[in-house]
């Protein structure tokens, strides 16, 4: 047996076109490869399989062969492939598929590239009845749903048996010079067909039903785009990363003995602030909501304030310290959000030197650091000015054992 397989990618798949756009369906995308490749991969994985012919629109087909490329040199190196541009109808297609076979071809899976799920398994099954001596094999699966025959108002004409009725699916398989014959019959007298099985039919071939798997669905309506996602996310891997936020809050009140210190940038001001450290709020809230993505507990429980070695302590240390715990633990840090709410002094002339200190005390770009700052409407202790206070959200990646499924660094 010299089998070679026709992947039919040559439909214009209107009925689940995306809006906007006049690509066909076949060209979608299923776990970042196009539908049509997950059609073609299980026939590239069977071994008695000795090559291939896609069969696309014409307007696609310089496209589609520069898909194919990389994917075939990379999933099935050394097995020869070559794309058609297909006809008007689907037996057109198949038929210029049929022109392109290699002479020595004596047997021909054709396929639907609107069944992704097919696998390796059914693709065996069928070559296994052709070279059991079959000449046309086709895979189907029992009926479960009563079927009807109506006419053309939506009279029933009658209710067939169901335990004799299948619904088939492709790959088809035949003895090439038999289905070469079909093709040719049914053009000269312009005949078309949903399959290829039908035109053997019609010419009184012997077609052989094969059991066909549930899962070989095709995609047709936009309810198995659905499907599809539903897969992809079934079989998606796990993220190597999950999300963390940390949240800080923090205060201190006014007139005290330290200078006023915020983001690590001093700034010239009469305002005195009350601390054990040097006082700088708005480190204080971000190094919260930096142990806050460690699940750490809070500053005050790794620096007390009851210390006496800690009595005047730069706030850059105290988060410097907490930042080797975030590269211990592998978290990545992504973006901090910071809100300073004062009545005095004016943030705004500070903001853009606060904002650079920070970013470089977290590792980040600039542009990964945010700084606002807001008033309280001269209402409560800020508006009183008898203190600041400040808010900072961190969010943050954590690696993801993939063996263990729980996170890294704990
Ligand atoms: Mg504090």
């Amino acid at each position: 047996m010299h089998c070679w397989t026709i992947i039919a990618a040559g439909g214009k798949g209107l009925r689940i076109a995306l809006p906007g756009s006049t690509r066909p369906k076949q060209f979608l995308a299923f776990m970042g490869r196009p539908l049509f490749w997950h059609a073609a991969l299980s026939f590239t994985r069977t071994a008695r399989m000795r090559g291939l012919v896609f069969v696309f629109p014409e307007p696609f087909l310089e496209e589609a062969q520069t898909l194919l490329s990389p994917l075939m040199a990379a999933e099935a190196p050394g097995l020869p492939w070559q794309c058609v541009a297909g006809g008007e109808s689907r037996r057109e297609s198949v038929g210029r598929g049929l022109a392109a076979l290699p002479a020595a071809c004596d047997t021909v899976l054709v396929h639907d590239a609107a069944r992704p799920f097919v696998n390796a398994c059914l693709v065996n099954t069928v070559l296994d009845a052709l070279e059991g001596g079959a000449s046309a094999v086709i895979p189907g699966i029992p009926v479960t749903d009563t079927v009807k025959r109506v006419d053309e108002t939506g009279r029933v004409l009658e209710t067939p048996a169901r335990d004799r009725l299948r619904a088939v699916q492709t790959p088809q398989g035949f003895c090439l010079t038999r289905l070469q014959a079909a093709h040719a019959e049914a053009a000269t007298r312009g005949l078309d067909a949903t399959d290829d099985a039908m035109l053997l039919e019609m010419l009184g071939e012997t077609v052989l039903v094969v059991p066909g798997q549930e899962s070989n669905r095709k995609i047709t309506t936009p309810e198995d785009l659905n499907l599809l996602r539903e897969r992809e996310k079934a079989t998606r891997p796990r993220p190597d990363f999950i999300p963390r936020t940390g949240f800080g809050y923090d205060v201190h009140r006014y007139n005290g003995p330290r200078p006023l210190v915020l983001g690590g940038i001093p700034i010239p001001t009469e305002i005195t602030v009350q601390a054990h450290s040097d006082g700088d709020t708005l480190l204080h809230a971000l190094t919260d909501a930096l142990l806050g993505c460690l699940g750490q507990g809070d500053i005050g429980g790794i620096f007390p304030d009851t210390d006496p070695t800690l009595e005047g302590i730069s706030s850059g240390i105290m988060l410097a310290e907490v930042m080797q715990r975030v590269e211990r633990a592998g978290l990545i840090l992504c973006h901090a959000d910071l809100t300073i709410v004062a009545q005095t002094p004016k943030i705004a002339p500070h903001r853009e030197a606060i904002r650079r200190n920070i970013a470089a005390l977290l590792g980040l770009p600039p542009e990964q650091v945010n700084l606002k700052a807001t008033t309280e409407e001269r209402l409560g202790f800020t508006g009183e000015k008898l203190g600041i206070k400040a808010y900072a959200v961190v969010s943050a990646l954590a690696a993801v054992s993939r063996e263990t499924g729980g996170e890294e660094g704990r």
